[in-house]
């Protein structure tokens, strides 16, 4: 897998990303390459990129959370790619898995995304007592992954994976 350092508008380094990734920031103008593969090429949207190596965000970015990503909702809906964690499909809603009636807090791993359907029926209580199953555990997301999160990366169009992905060269 080929990965790509992410430099701070400051030339500080960030954070590696998977090259997909790199390529749809600097086709959305957040980065510009600072150094590429030679000789390498990457398709995107029609257009011919040299394999970018480093690129360097255009707006400087506040990284107050190097090692731990701020949780939100919004977070937890993009982590869990805006699908139910208990049937799959589409979220629009975050279920707390232990609730928070019973002191379970707002945090990654205790958040996932879920159904209005399933989030309704599982009301106020633990997937155990609902006898509702997770599909994925929850997780904490990497710096990476808060990286984009800061950066704004909404759906799937633009974030395609959290996970590692096979180089699109
Ligand atoms: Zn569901």
């Amino acid at each position: 897998m080929r990965e790509t350092l992410v430099l701070n508008a400051s030339f500080e380094p960030l954070s590696t990303v998977a090259l997909r990734r790199a390529v749809v920031l600097v086709m959305q103008e957040k980065a510009v390459v600072e150094q590429s593969h030679p000789g390498l090429k990457v398709r995107a949207a029609q257009v011919e990129l040299p394999v970018p190596q480093v690129i360097r965000l255009r707006r400087f970015v506040k990284v107050p959370f190097r090692q731990r990503a701020p949780w939100s909702r919004r977070g937890v809906l993009v982590r869990d790619r805006h699908r139910c964690a208990y049937c799959g499909r589409r979220a629009t809603t975050v279920d707390h898995i232990v609730p928070r009636s019973r002191g379970g807090g707002d945090s990654w791993l205790n958040t996932v995304a879920s159904c209005a359907a399933d989030n309704h029926r599982k009301a106020d209580r633990t997937p155990v007592q609902a006898g509702m199953r997770l599909l994925a555990q929850p997780f904490e997301p990497t710096p990476a992954d808060a990286l984009l999160l800061a950066l704004n990366l909404r759906d799937g169009t633009t974030l395609p994976e959290w996970l590692p992905m096979p180089s699109a060269a």
